[in-house]
């Protein structure tokens, strides 16, 4: 640490008493705008019962408004100067508060062991760092029987693929993959002079509302992954193209399966609604290739 703790002072006192540089791959752009921050955390709309898992917290500008709040708060941080300067932090500035910090990457934690000490499912909660968005969000959906939502703040260009709709404008393979678990929402829209120091572009907060049930279910979710790669594979390619390539076919075979879904093998992936994806995935996992036996293959 560098010079006095600044207790009770800013983000920028406290990362500058903790000799901070911030550093890129970890995605470490801070919230230091406390007006922004309040409009956060209402925007977030924790609640007393909470069990909140913060990733990674940084300076702790989210997570001690959060810790005041809710009854439980787990911060996750990576980079131990941080762990080390908000434990420090939360020592000086809310001691005795429900926050348990853990050192250690995200993507090695098991939030069941965290929800079934908690009693509840967790609100997960994190300005992300982005370079890691999408492992992240493939870890929260992996584990997502452990939390009740999410609201996540996330890079502008990414947060509006999640959020398009299937077969709509701006859709991509993560709309769908998101659609399939979640209604994804927009809170927020947020500048990059709020963050210290500022990304290149505006962030938006997101919040996704798991679906109990997913709307078309599959026997298995992960045959959705596996039919996204082969209908997004080849952006400029028609659907009846990438069966073939994928599935190793002939392009009448291809056509003749496409049309047995109903599905004109003609179109492009992005132009798929949620159910076609679902229909095609199901019939991918469930085993063209059990069909493509009758077909002398
Ligand atoms: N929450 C703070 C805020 O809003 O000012 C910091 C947000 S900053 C965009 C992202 C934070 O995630 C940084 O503190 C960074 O060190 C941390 N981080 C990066 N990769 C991580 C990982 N794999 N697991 C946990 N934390 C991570």
């Amino acid at each position: 640490m560098s010079d006095a703790q600044p207790a009770g002072g800013s983000e920028r006192a406290w990362l500058r008493h903790a000799g901070i540089r911030p550093k890129k791959r970890l995605g470490q752009n801070f919230l230091i705008n406390p007006n922004f921050r309040d409009r956060l955390i209402a925007a977030i709309g924790v609640a007393e019962d909470d069990a909140v898992l913060e990733i990674g917290p940084g300076s702790g500008s989210l997570t001690l408004p959060l810790a005041r709040i809710a009854k439980r708060v787990w911060a996750v941080e990576r980079d131990k100067r941080l762990y080390d300067l908000l434990s420090e932090r939360s020592e000086a500035e809310l001691p005795g508060a429900a926050l348990t910090m853990i050192h250690e990457d995200i993507l090695a934690v098991d939030p069941g062991v965290l929800a079934r000490e908690a009693g509840r499912p967790l609100l997960l909660v994190g300005n992300l760092p982005y370079a890691v968005t999408s492992p992240i969000l493939l870890w929260m959906l992996k584990h997502r029987d452990s939390f009740a939502g999410a609201v996540i703040m996330v890079q502008k260009e990414y947060g509006d693929r999640l959020r398009a709709t299937p077969g709509g404008p701006g859709s991509s393979s993560l709309t769908v993959w998101a659609a399939y678990h979640a209604r994804v929402t927009q809170e927020m829209r947020v500048p990059p002079t709020v963050f210290w120091p500022p990304p290149d572009v505006d962030s938006l907060l997101l919040r996704l509302h798991f679906h109990e049930q997913p709307p078309y279910p599959l026997s298995d979710p992960g045959w959705l992954e596996q039919s996204l790669r082969i209908s997004f594979g080849k952006r400029r390619k028609q659907l009846g193209g990438c069966v073939a390539d994928a599935l190793d076919l002939s392009r009448n075979e291809a056509v003749e399966l496409l049309q047995k879904l109903s599905i004109d093998p003609a179109r492009r992936g992005e132009t798929l609604t949620l159910e076609e994806h679902c229909r095609l995935a199901e019939a991918i996992g469930r085993g063209w290739p059990g069909h493509l036996a009758r077909h002398g293959r």
